[in-house]
């Protein structure tokens, strides 16, 4: 820390104990339900970082480790961190909030983020052959030398 999306709208919590991860998602914008309120992350900390996996800022995080860390439902993982890793499909983020997140020089073919939000996520120089973004929002996103072929795109503002 800082990491890009921190300094974009994040920071740690200075009052989180310790063991638990103090990443807060400022936002800075509304939605159609009026003013998004901040949130922090407070998930477990992870190995020695004072963030938990998805919000330490670290390349190459084991994949296990964010397996077992996602649980089966929607989550808000906005600002997660996953740099380097060969993920393929093996975690699906589908209607995850991951809002911010930057997902660098990785591989998530074939992944499912269909109706995840993915705002103002970085994205750069990861592929992304036939991932399902149906119905996700990656409005001000960044893609630059992204591989995009065959990806689903269907309902998808970018
Ligand atoms: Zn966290």
């Amino acid at each position: 820390m800082p990491s890009q999306w921190a300094r974009r709208w994040g920071y740690v919590a200075k009052d989180a104990p310790t063991g638990r991860c103090g990443v807060t998602i400022k936002f800075l914008h509304t939605d159609e339900t009026g003013p998004v309120s901040d949130v922090t992350c407070w998930r477990d900390s992870w190995k020695d970082f004072d963030q938990c996996v998805w919000h330490a800022d670290t390349d190459n995080k084991p994949r296990d480790d964010l397996a077992e860390a996602r649980t089966e439902y929607p989550e808000r993982l906005d600002g997660a961190i996953i740099q380097g890793n060969n993920m393929g499909s093996s975690i699906s983020f589908a209607n995850c909030r991951m809002n911010g997140a930057e997902l660098t020089d990785a591989n998530f073919s074939m992944a499912d983020f269909s109706n995840a939000m993915l705002r103002y996520a970085t994205l750069d120089e990861t592929q992304f052959f036939q991932t399902n973004f149906s119905r996700a929002n990656l409005s001000q996103a960044t893609l630059e030398k992204v591989n995009l072929q065959n990806a689903d795109l269907t309902h998808t503002p970018l």
